[in-house]
């Protein structure tokens, strides 16, 4: 198995989907910034990662299994990962942006993706000019 990051997935079209519903305008891979985050919205500082649950291992999510072959190469493989986002959240977060990760598992539910969504833009308007 391979990593392959597409663009224009499903669980990042239902996150576009959703910003464009609520009137929000955002901008898609930001290659300037760390991670280059897959949606930005420029005017509030924030930058949204759309994660798959297995790759960027979602806390108490079903989908993080952990492999139970090979794992000389998966442990390190998905700790590298888990690291590696870490780092890029961090990087962000120091550079003044305000980071949201969505996960894959929970974009097969926007009716309840939109509220905390809605939220944290909300939010993250009255924390910037
Ligand atoms: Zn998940």
């Amino acid at each position: 198995m391979r990593r392959v990051r597409q663009r224009g997935t499903e669980p990042e079209l239902v996150v576009r989907r959703l910003l464009h519903a609520m009137g929000y305008r955002y901008r898609l891979n930001r290659h300037d910034l760390p991670g280059r985050p897959d949606i930005v919205l420029p005017a509030r500082r924030v930058a949204i990662f759309i994660h798959g649950c297995f790759w960027h291992r979602h806390p108490r999510c079903s989908r993080t299994t952990t492999p139970k072959t090979n794992t000389d190469y998966w442990l390190p493989k998905l700790a590298e990962n888990e690291a590696r986002d870490a780092k890029v959240i961090a990087g962000l977060k120091a550079a003044g942006w305000r980071v949201r990760v969505i996960w894959e598992c929970e974009t097969e539910h926007p009716e309840e993706l939109a509220g905390p969504l809605q939220s944290f833009l909300i939010c993250s308007n009255e924390t910037v000019d």
